[in-house]
């Protein structure tokens, strides 16, 4: 998965540093990361290649590696940073993390990208309009006017497996250039919890009730500031699928041997093979340990 690079290797304990030589620069423009990209190898401007100066205006983002990570304040990298780009630097599309090596390299992109993002939008208070600092200890930018503190958005949401005996229900999004089979998937709203995002998603999206929710594994996806939390369940009673035709194209039931599969990072991609290959009762039994269920 996107964030499988390694134990121990990302650290993002907020530091109040400055970029030294060999440090990497993430730069983003709309949905675009300043960088290389050959022969699907993914590599960012280091502070030299970026100018080597101004060092106030760049604010550390995390480390990898002990290689740390740095975003330009937007006056800091203008026009004239952009006409100095060394060869073969252009903006690159975020959407390469999906696929892109190094996997630390594609993971800093998408993660920067949630950090920019955050920092971008909240320059001034939401709350009076006056300009906004960086905390000097932690990640939080705080109103000098009003008090106001604001922290990393960070989205919760659930990809759901639901299964019926030796099947999955596989959906297609609706209205969206991703058009590959994907699970339910859905945000939690205020004053729910995860488990009952769960039971609100799939009967909003198919209609079905589910039972036996088993918790599988996170994963943060920061192209929309999310973290996803992935459940198997099963269908409880009447398995009619009813598509909500507004969220999704098609719904459908997989038979286990089915199940397709692409290159991807994401839990959505992990969970269908571990249905694929251990399908659900497998799955419960080992991990919940109780060898007797089922
Ligand atoms: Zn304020």
């Amino acid at each position: 998965m996107i964030q499988d690079i390694g134990a121990g290797r990302f650290h993002n304990e907020y530091r109040a540093c400055t970029p030294q030589p060999g440090d990497r620069i993430l730069c983003y423009q709309n949905r675009n990361v300043l960088g290389r990209y050959e022969a699907g190898q993914l590599t960012f401007l280091t502070y030299e290649e970026a100018g080597g100066q101004m060092e106030d205006t760049f604010r550390y983002l995390f480390s990898i590696d002990g290689v740390a990570y740095f975003l330009p304040e937007a006056e800091a990298f203008g026009a004239d940073a952009m006409q100095r780009l060394p060869e073969g630097v252009g903006w690159q599309p975020l959407e390469l993390f999906r696929t892109a090596r190094p996997r630390e390299a594609a993971f800093a992109a998408v993660t920067g990208f949630q950090l920019a993002e955050w920092y971008r939008t909240r320059r001034y208070c939401p709350q009076c309009g006056h300009r906004m600092v960086h905390d000097d200890i932690e990640r939080m930018m705080h109103c000098t006017s009003c008090g106001l503190m604001e922290y990393p958005k960070i989205c919760p949401a659930v990809i759901v497996g639901v299964t019926k005996g030796d099947e999955i229900l596989l959906t297609r999004y609706a209205g969206r250039s991703y058009k590959k089979y994907a699970l339910i998937a859905g945000f939690a709203e205020v004053g729910e919890t995860i488990e009952e995002t769960v039971h609100r998603e799939v009967m909003e999206e198919v209609g079905l009730k589910v039972k036996n929710l088993h918790y599988y594994k996170s994963q943060p996806w920061s192209a929309s500031s999310t973290l996803l939390m992935g459940f198997f369940c099963e269908a409880d009673g009447d398995d009619e699928i009813r598509l909500d035709q507004s969220e999704l194209a098609e719904a459908r039931w997989c038979p286990r041997a089915e199940v397709p599969e692409w290159e991807d990072v994401s839990l959505t991609m992990e969970m269908m093979q571990v249905f694929r290959t251990k399908g659900i009762l497998e799955f419960n039994r080992e991990t919940s340990g109780d060898t007797s269920a089922v």
